[in-house]
């Protein structure tokens, strides 16, 4: 499942093909996804032109030329990928004679831009969704109005997550995964963050001290940044392969490593997972109290 550094590696993805070009053609390839798509989705799509693509917790936000962003949101297995031209083609260009992909099965929707690049959205899961929305009001969206700060941005410091876990009886680790508290943090980095804070996912929100939130706040930024970065890494590796965006691969210092030994200097304890609010959690009982 995508979480957010995965979004903001599509995001980028995206970037050089979408922003400032005009959607060419829209393919809108069935009527839903987790949600219906907008009405006449195509034909307020075709000619707009993308004015600023950025991303608001795990929404990817396509503002439009026309007044309207796009809003995008990958689900549990959405994916994009960017096909473009082959080489063959660049004689003939302004024919738009470039060589898409060919649309594979859940290539839900196809965007065309005008530089010649073609997007597809895959789903096989459809727990994505798209929608159109007004920009003036974007933030007014029901999928945008209650998330918390994002995680990466300054309103997300010690004071504010002092003051939201503060008599919370709450797990700390449900706490992180409330998206009104911090929005786009998801399982794999919560448990990452945690460990290198060396906080128990157990631990109760209100009983985590101000000392060790000082110490959680600047981890879960450190993690986030470096799987964006590892993302970024990924994208250039993919731009030469298939054009899949996003999805990466990490080695977790905690995450997926139940029975491992962990992986701090001087601990010889195994890793252990249990579940909390259905997901798992990964910790190590002797560094996180
Ligand atoms: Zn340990």
């Amino acid at each position: 499942m995508p979480e957010l550094p995965e979004v903001e590696t599509v995001m980028r993805g995206l970037e050089p093909v979408m922003m400032g070009q005009k959607i060419r053609y829209a393919d809108i390839r069935r009527p839903d996804l987790r949600w219906p798509f907008p009405e006449n989705m195509s034909q307020r799509l075709i000619g707009a032109k993308i004015v600023r693509l950025h991303r608001r917790s795990k929404y990817i936000l396509c503002d439009l030329d026309s007044g309207e962003t796009l809003l995008i949101h990958l689900g549990m297995s959405g994916r994009m990928t960017i096909s473009h031209a082959g080489n063959e083609s660049e004689d003939l260009l302004g024919n738009f004679q470039y060589k898409p992909s060919i649309p594979a099965k859940h290539d839900h929707v196809i965007l065309d831009m005008q530089g010649g690049a073609r997007i597809s959205f895959n789903d096989a899961r459809r727990f994505g969704a798209m929608d159109l929305i007004d920009t003036k009001n974007l933030f007014d969206h029901k999928l945008i109005k209650s998330l918390g700060p994002e995680p990466l941005g300054n309103e997300f410091n010690t004071p504010y997550l002092y003051s939201k876990l503060k008599g919370k009886a709450a797990p700390i680790k449900s706490a992180l995964l409330d998206q009104r508290i911090v929005s786009g943090l998801g399982n794999i980095y919560v448990c990452e963050s945690l460990w290198r804070a060396g906080i128990n996912p157990k631990r109760l929100s209100g009983k985590v001290s101000r000392k060790k939130i000082d110490v959680l706040v600047p981890f879960i930024r450190d993690v986030l940044r470096e799987a964006i970065s590892a993302g970024g890494s990924s994208l250039r590796d993919h731009r030469q392969a298939n054009g899949d965006l996003g999805y990466f691969q990490h080695s977790f210092a905690v995450y997926g490593r139940e029975g491992k030994k962990c992986n701090s200097v001087n601990c010889s304890e195994l890793i252990k997972r249990i579940i909390q609010s259905g997901r798992s959690s990964f910790y190590c009982s002797k560094c996180q109290k």
